[in-house]
């Protein structure tokens, strides 16, 4: 039976300039600290060999904080010490408004753009995301702001995250740059991404997919008995009897699991518990067997495969 490969050096972000490591740090969770904890943070995101940092405008109101906060605070850090900016690779997003809930208009975006690069203190902002689809902007509409800020040096890079594959297409037709990466949630419960078309499309045109919540926030590291569904405790125990076999962490073997896939998918971890973000980078030690990987598969859809 043959292994799966895992990409273990770093690689480029689709066909772009950008060059990163195979797993990312996430800021969703990174508001509501001191300068010198966020600081700490991204030091040891770094110190384990991540390069890319993915951040958002919206992220820190699920944090209690405000809209903005996460970026504000990645800022403050950047200003206190610039040194970091030039070992990282940063990625922002924009399109959410919460309560509206979506805007990729023309002005919005290009308002929502320039804000980020105030909130964190950069000239350009290496990849710009759109958050999430806003079905009442024309695609035509929101590649020619993108390529407007990419032709004023704001952003160097496009990425989408929570599209469609046709959504992608629709805008691809519009850009006249390769989009570099797609972000849809991808984990061991969340495989949807697997049959749904974008990681097919991903390996179809050379886009990167960065996958979200890759420990499903936290939940596949719950007990068996505290899972909220059958298929999500049938998982936990698939990991942990892997993890067991190779003596390695569930994390690990989740990671494992989501960097395995042959569109070679760019794991963005959570946490901010510094012994797990040092831990990270362990999953690209691991090696798979196709049984592992339909195993965990198998748990995650409670479907056995024909
Ligand atoms: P995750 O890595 O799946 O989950 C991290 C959460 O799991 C943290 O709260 C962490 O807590 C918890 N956790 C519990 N046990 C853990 C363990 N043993 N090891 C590691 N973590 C453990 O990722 P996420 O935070 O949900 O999302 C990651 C990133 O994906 C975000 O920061 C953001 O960049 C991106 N994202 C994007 C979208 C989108 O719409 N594009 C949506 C969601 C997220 P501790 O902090 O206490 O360790």
């Amino acid at each position: 039976m043959s292994d799966l490969v895992i990409a273990r050096s770093n690689r480029r972000l689709g066909q772009s300039g950008l060059t990163v490591a195979p797993i990312a740090y996430g800021m969703w969770r990174y508001a509501g600290t001191d300068v010198a904890d966020a600081t700490r943070k991204v030091e040891i995101a770094l110190d384990a060999g991540m390069t890319l940092f993915d951040t958002a405008d919206v992220y820190g109101l699920d944090s209690d904080m405000h809209f903005g906060a996460a970026e504000e605070l990645f800022g403050e850090v950047l200003a206190a010490r610039p040194a970091l900016r030039d070992r990282m690779v940063i990625a922002s997003k924009g399109g959410i408004i919460p309560g509206t809930p979506y805007d990729s208009s023309a002005t919005y975006l290009r308002k929502a753009c320039e804000a980020s690069l105030r909130r964190l203190k950069i000239d350009v902002i290496d990849l710009y995301q759109i958050h999430r689809p806003d079905m009442l902007s024309h695609p035509a509409e929101v590649a020619e702001t993108l390529t407007a800020l990419r032709t004023e040096g704001k952003i160097r890079e496009i990425g989408l995250s929570n599209h469609t594959s046709a959504q992608i297409r629709a805008l691809q037709a519009h850009l006249d740059v390769p989009l570099a990466t797609q972000q849809p949630e991808f984990s061991a419960i969340a495989v949807e991404p697997v049959t749904n078309g974008v990681l097919d499309l991903c390996m179809e045109t050379g886009m990167t997919p960065l996958a979200w919540s890759p420990l499903a926030g936290g939940r596949l590291m719950l007990e068996a008995n505290e899972a909220a569904t059958p298929e999500l405790a049938d998982v936990i125990i698939t990991l942990d009897r892997l993890a067991k076999e190779r003596g390695v962490s569930r994390t690990a073997i989740a990671l494992a699991f989501v960097l395995a896939h042959p569109s070679a998918p760019i794991p963005i971890i959570g946490s901010q518990t510094p012994v797990r973000i040092a831990d990270a980078m362990s999953a690209l030690d691991v090696t798979l067997t196709r049984a592992d990987w339909y195993a965990v598969y198998e748990a995650a859809t409670g479907q056995p495969l024909p």
